[in-house]
């Protein structure tokens, strides 16, 4: 079977190609010939997961999953969530966002965060998500040098290293992706 993974992330797709059974080929957007920047003007991150799976399986008819990821800040009520990306500016600078995100939370006690992925899979006419959620705080200033994004200010409950300071193992072991993956990959083995 034939599923097209809604990125062009290379690594990505490698890494979930992996994952699954044999007979399952994962296509990128590339392998469609789709070079459509697909549109994310979704609210949530669950919403901008089922538009991007949607799109893909409207305009070329293949089962299709698509992720969307985000950081959620409690005392910020869940921002900044669906424009992680873009926190500081459509520029997408991970400096300027953890900036900003810092600035927020000056003299905050609360510090409590997670980071969520959604998985949205259209497979033969049904939708099914998956989640992944890890819980954490926002420490006071950047430390590490691995991962991207917000990496070098969350430490997920339960360890004392930041994202950036954890091998990539350590951290897919983990993380908020590594847990919708799994999901994603025990009902495809199914
Ligand atoms: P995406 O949907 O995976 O592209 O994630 C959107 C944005 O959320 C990223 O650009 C980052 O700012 C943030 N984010 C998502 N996952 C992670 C992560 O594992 N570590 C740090 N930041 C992340």
């Amino acid at each position: 079977m034939k599923l097209v993974f809604a990125s062009d992330n290379s690594n990505k797709i490698k890494e979930i190609q992996q994952l699954l059974p044999q007979d399952i080929q994962i296509l990128s957007l590339a392998d469609i010939n789709c070079d459509v920047d697909i549109p994310e003007t979704a609210a949530t991150i669950e919403g901008n997961a089922i538009l991007k799976a949607n799109y893909v399986t409207e305009h070329y008819g293949y089962n299709c999953f698509a992720d969307d990821s985000g950081l959620e800040v409690d005392t910020l009520n869940g921002a900044p969530g669906v424009i992680s990306a873009r926190y500081a500016g459509d520029h997408k600078s991970d400096a300027d966002n953890m900036d900003k995100l810092l600035a927020e939370l000056d003299g905050k006690n609360n510090r409590n965060a997670n980071f969520k992925t959604v998985i949205a899979l259209n497979i033969d006419g049904e939708q099914h998500l998956f989640t992944g959620i890890i819980n954490g705080v926002i420490i006071t200033e950047k430390r590490g040098e691995n991962g991207f994004g917000y990496d070098p200010v969350f430490i997920a409950e339960n360890d004392t290293r930041t994202f950036a300071e954890l091998t990539m193992e350590e951290k897919s072991g983990i993380s908020h992706r590594g847990k919708a993956v799994k999901q994603l990959v025990d009902f495809l083995n199914k």
